[in-house]
């Protein structure tokens, strides 16, 4: 008898999803042909094409209906960033095409298909051209230059700084000698993989050859593998094509650190993705052409200019000062040689503009007076607009840089000085201070992976916008859980990843600094190392915020001078915590010293944060303590919570579970709200 055919499980499923990708993508095309539309009408009625306040309440609709479907706030957000930036370029290519019929571009680079210039100048030639486009690799910068201004090419990408490894002196030296006009910029990811001839496997590779930057953005990676040599090689695309079959330099020991298309480009296996030791490495191109091109005044658009200031004193800061009087943001400078006259030096600014709005045209104007030379390099669309990612809040108010200095010997005398501005500090989208409210919440320590990915998910539902977790922990006993060092850094970084939220951690001694100056964003020093000023002043030499706490024994003058260790080594990014003190009471593990708060708002320009769950050592009496806190004025709070408290390794008896953090949560928010702090 035949075997009745086997159906599979998956097949019905898999239908479902090819019927969903299918509607997904009509839904997109109407969207965007929606899109459109609107381009059309905002032309029409010379409308401004961006409209920051629809887009923000675009996106917070969309997040709010992505989480009540269950999806990640985070993946939702980026899907819609994505959208939203395809929706702005079409539009402002509506506006682009309108001068004039679509054309063949032909647009020159540094380098061969598959690197990140090619990819970077035909993704923004599709937007630009309406038509076809041609792109011509050249071996130099210099080339580029020359085949523009012999008219060759019509126009040239250069790469002309990049998020790691800083400016590209050769491009902006190209930039400075000649007649060239920057119309346009590109922001592109940079996304490292390690390739090699098919078949081959991690065991086989012996040598990786890439450009030695692309080596040095992928240093941790590279230095995991044991007995791999570097190989530098002219450029990453280059070397994936040296590994192709049939090439006279392929080794079957050898791959390339290249782009995911030069892989494919070349017929690669990829054995690895995502190599850099940061995520975010992005490079800045400048499209630059003959003549200038003026874009259409709606656009948001940044304008560049090469000047040199007069010799003498207080000369740049009186240039400088042009654009703040005018409200005129900068958005880089950067000091350039003259050949001609030695430490002397031209001055590349850009702000952000379009250089005939009223106040920056205006400031052009003044900035001629206190210039000897000024040349415009250029107006075009600017691409690197910040994308909020804490959607829900207003932009970030400018955060004032604190003079280095919170009090000195004598506190009585120091108070009565006026303070200079309140200071803040950033930690990637979060702002502590400033009258904002943060909560930082998570466990006592990182106990698993699933712990803190667990944890990360409830806290970041809980209004938490930093993840908190300790690796290497100071215990009273040494027989007690001591942390999981190195592998909870790597853990409780996922967890931050994974939900955008920014990571604090202890840093129990100077050894430790490193990892965990790498893993986590910022770093706190514990109440028992208060006092350890050789910590203290190492921590003083880094440029990553810090959390202080106040040692269990520390009176409020102590915790400061131990912050002026740290703002005198020049760390200005110090956050003070208040976490309960040793009295005589025995009925709590400490006892919080709510005074700190305003006495504190009174003797220091610093943020000042509460920590109620080791003052409390009770998760009942976490939350009256976490509101008090809030009342007295603090600028936020850092509290632990775990998603199974009774399993966990440490301080099990004062973490929140899920419902005593929304509890705390919502009995926060109108305490908040009557301080007049955005949360
Ligand atoms: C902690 O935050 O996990 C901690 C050990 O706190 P403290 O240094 O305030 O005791
Ligand atoms: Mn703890």
């Amino acid at each position: 008898m035949e075997p009745s055919p086997v159906t599979d499980p998956l097949e019905p499923i898999r239908k479902e999803i090819d019927e969903a990708d299918r509607q997904l993508i009509q839904i997109l095309a109407r969207r965007f042909d929606a899109v459109k539309r609107v381009g059309s009408v905002k032309q029409a009625e010379d409308q401004p094409l961006l409209d920051t306040e629809r887009e923000r309440r675009v996106q917070a609709s969309w997040i709010q209906d992505a989480e009540a479907l269950g999806l990640a706030a985070p993946f939702a957000r980026r899907v819609l960033k994505e959208i939203l930036n395809h929706s702005r370029r079409m539009q402002e290519s509506l506006i682009e095409n309108r001068q004039g019929p679509a054309r063949r571009i032909r647009c020159g680079y540094q380098g061969q298909a598959g690197s990140y210039s090619a990819l970077a100048a035909s993704h923004l030639l599709a937007h630009r051209s309406g038509g076809e486009s041609g792109l011509v690799g050249y071996l130099t910068f210099q080339e580029v230059g020359k085949a523009l201004l012999n008219g060759e090419i019509d126009y040239g990408l250069l790469p002309v700084e990049n998020s790691i490894g800083g400016s590209i002196a050769d491009v902006n030296r190209l930039i400075c000698d000649h007649a060239l006009h920057i119309v346009d910029e590109e922001i592109w990811q940079v996304e490292h993989v390690l390739a090699v001839p098919p078949g081959m496997t991690m065991a086989d590779l012996r040598v990786i050859r890439s450009h030695p930057a692309a080596l040095t953005q992928c240093e941790t990676f590279l230095s995991s593998l044991e007995d791999v040599q570097r190989e530098p090689w002219s450029d990453t695309a280059t070397a994936a094509e040296s590994l192709k079959e049939g090439h006279a330099r392929e080794r079957r020991d050898t791959g390339a650190i290249c782009s995911e298309e030069a892989a494919r480009l070349h017929g690669l296996d990829v054995l690895a993705r995502s190599l850099a030791d940061r995520e975010c490495n992005e490079t800045r191109f400048l499209l630059v052409a003959r003549e200038p091109e003026i874009p259409d005044p709606r656009l948001p658009c940044k304008t560049s200019m090469l000047f040199r200031v007069n010799h003498h004193e207080g000369a740049l800061v009186h240039a400088l000062d042009v654009f703040a009087k005018a409200k005129v943001n900068l958005t880089r400078i950067e000091s350039r040689p003259q050949p001609d006259m030695p430490w002397e030096y031209l001055f590349f600014v850009d702000v952000e503009g379009h250089m005939e709005a009223p106040n920056l045209a205006g400031a052009l104007i003044k900035l001629r007076s206190c210039c000897s030379h000024l040349r415009m390099l250029g107006c075009y669309p600017s691409r690197t607009r910040k994308q909020d990612v804490h959607l829900d809040l207003p932009p970030a108010p400018p955060v004032p840089r604190p003079e280095p200095v919170c009090i000195v010997e004598t506190p009585a005398a120091e108070s009565a000085r006026p303070h200079p501005a309140r200071a803040s500090v950033r930690i990637g989208p979060v702002t502590v201070g400033e009258g904002r409210f943060v909560l930082i919440s998570g466990p006592c320590a990182v106990e698993s992976l699933e712990q803190i990915v667990d944890a990360a998910r409830m806290v970041r539902a809980n209004g938490a916008t930093m993840l908190r977790g300790g690796a290497f922990k100071p215990r009273t006993s040494p027989h007690a859980f001591q942390g999981l060092g190195q592998q909870g850094l790597v853990y409780l970084r996922e967890a931050g990843r994974q939900f955008e939220l920014p990571t604090v951690t202890e840093v129990l001694t100077i050894e430790d600094i490193p990892a965990v100056m790498e893993y986590a964003d910022v770093l706190q020093v514990g109440a028992r190392n208060m006092h350890n000023f050789a910590l203290l002043k190492e921590l003083g030499k880094l440029d990553k915020p810090v959390i202080l706490k106040r040692g269990m024994s520390a009176t409020i003058k102590e915790l400061l001078l131990a912050a002026e260790y740290l703002l005198n080594g020049g760390n200005l990014q110090v956050i003070l915590c208040e976490r309960g003190i040793r009295t005589f009471e025995t009925s709590t593990r400490a006892t919080l010293d709510l005074s700190s708060v305003p006495v504190l708002k009174r003797l220091t320009h610093l943020p000042i944060i509460v920590d109620p769950s080791h003052a409390a050592g009770d998760r009942e009496l976490v939350i009256p303590l976490a509101l008090a806190a809030a009342a007295a004025g603090a600028d936020g709070l850092i509290v632990e919570a775990h998603p199974r408290p009774a399993e966990a390794l440490c301080d099990k008896e004062q973490a929140l579970n899920p419902d005593d953090l929304a509890r705390m949560t919502a009995a926060l928010r109108p305490i908040v709200a009557a301080q007049g702090r955005i949360w």
